[in-house]
């Protein structure tokens, strides 16, 4: 399949850009595949109501069958067709937070089918605040179930370039709208339990969901290993944000930290293997690998979530066969960026 790649500006969606998005909608109508831009990250969009999409978005993705896909709305009136009984806790949420980087999960209706779902009983939905994933969920009928639009187990894409790296000749078009604001995947909360519960955590923290519900608890298995206990959200079981070579998170004092991954760089060099370091603005002239990455300042978690799913994807551009990252503080989007960081490293953490 031949993939149209189009550029739009989210802002200014001008009548061309409007015609693109209508050709795109119409993809998705007829069963058809889109890579587009959302706030977080780039989305793999097919019809969230045609169970053959949903097939499709899997065999694209190379994604296991059992990892449910999020459906994407543009307003709340598109809720009533696709959830059995909204519950209030959604109006209270999405009130505050939508548009927006937070995934609801909810009873679905009839209408949704089980290919889009995972087999399970409930939907996971999001409404986007990106211009153009609204306009094109709009166009599209009003239900985009998408994944992020890697390759499954590859770090997500932030712009289309990585889009177009995993998905040419799988999908019929790619939207590229620039680099992404947010960088990581939405917060996801589970509204089926009493307490509502995070499954995976991302810009939206704990902190702002317990501000408008109350009490909201979170899967134990977030920062933890996940041998042993099985995580809620089906896909958090699943190796994930992977870069090729082999990274290792080093979590202590600073002056520790950069002591232990300048040894361990110089070992790995000397038996011929090109080394990679995720610093920070801090530390960052202080490290002496082939490759040294800047993730932002340790003040900026928003810069550092922005910027590391792209570093991860430039260590393998540049063929990086060994990586050490600092570790982060596991306070507000800090949770999130060590969640990711710690899937990413299969979990290899070394305390100095
Ligand atoms: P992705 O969009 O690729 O980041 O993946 C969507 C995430 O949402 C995966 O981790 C899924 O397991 C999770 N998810 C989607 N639907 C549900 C659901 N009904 N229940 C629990 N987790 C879900
Ligand atoms: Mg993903």
């Amino acid at each position: 399949m031949e993939t149209i790649v189009e550029i739009i500006d989210e802002n200014n969606i001008d009548d061309k850009a409007l015609a693109v998005l209508k050709k795109a909608g119409d993809i998705l109508k007829n069963g058809g595949l889109v890579a587009f831009p959302t706030e977080t990250v780039y989305g793999l969009g097919g019809d969230a109501l045609n169970p053959e999409s949903s097939k499709k978005i899997y065999a694209a993705k190379g994604r296991p069958s059992d990892n449910p896909l999020i459906v994407h709305v543009a307003d709340m009136e598109s809720l009533k067709k696709i959830v059995d009984n909204i519950p209030d806790a959604a109006y209270k949420l999405a009130d505050v937070l939508w548009p927006g980087p937070l995934t609801m999960i909810m009873n679905k209706s009839d209408a949704v089918p089980y290919e889009t779902t995972g087999g399970l009983n409930t939907v996971a939905i999001r409404m986007p605040s990106n211009k153009i994933a609204a306009e094109l969920i709009r166009q599209a009928g009003g239900y985009i179930a998408a994944p992020s639009a890697n390759i499954s187990g590859r770090p997500s894409p932030t712009e289309a370039k990585y889009c177009i790296e995993d998905l040419d000749g799988r999908v019929e078009m790619i939207i590229d709208g620039g680099s992404v604001g947010i960088g990581l995947e939405s917060t996801i909360i589970d509204l089926t339990v009493d307490t509502p519960m995070i499954l995976r955590p991302g810009y939206v923290t704990q902190k702002m969901l317990e501000d408008i519900l109350g009490g909201v608890s979170i899967d134990k298995t977030i920062l933890s290993a996940t041998s042993g206990v099985k995580p809620k959200a089906p896909g958090m079981k699943y190796r994930h944000y992977a870069p090729k070579g082999e990274l290792t998170i080093v979590e202590g004092k600073p002056e520790a930290v950069t002591a232990f991954i300048n040894e361990q760089t110089g070992q790995h060099s000397a038996n011929g293997e090109k080394c990679g370091v995720i610093a920070t603005t801090e530390t960052f002239s202080l490290y002496k690998a082939d490759v040294v990455k800047c993730a932002g300042g340790r003040d900026d978690e928003e810069e550092i979530a922005r910027n590391l799913f792209r570093i991860l994807r430039e260590f393998d551009d540049e063929n990086v066969d060994c990586m050490f990252s600092e570790a982060f503080d596991e306070n507000g989007i800090g949770q999130a960026i060590m969640n990711r960081l710690l899937k990413a490293a299969g979990h290899r953490v070394i305390k100095v």
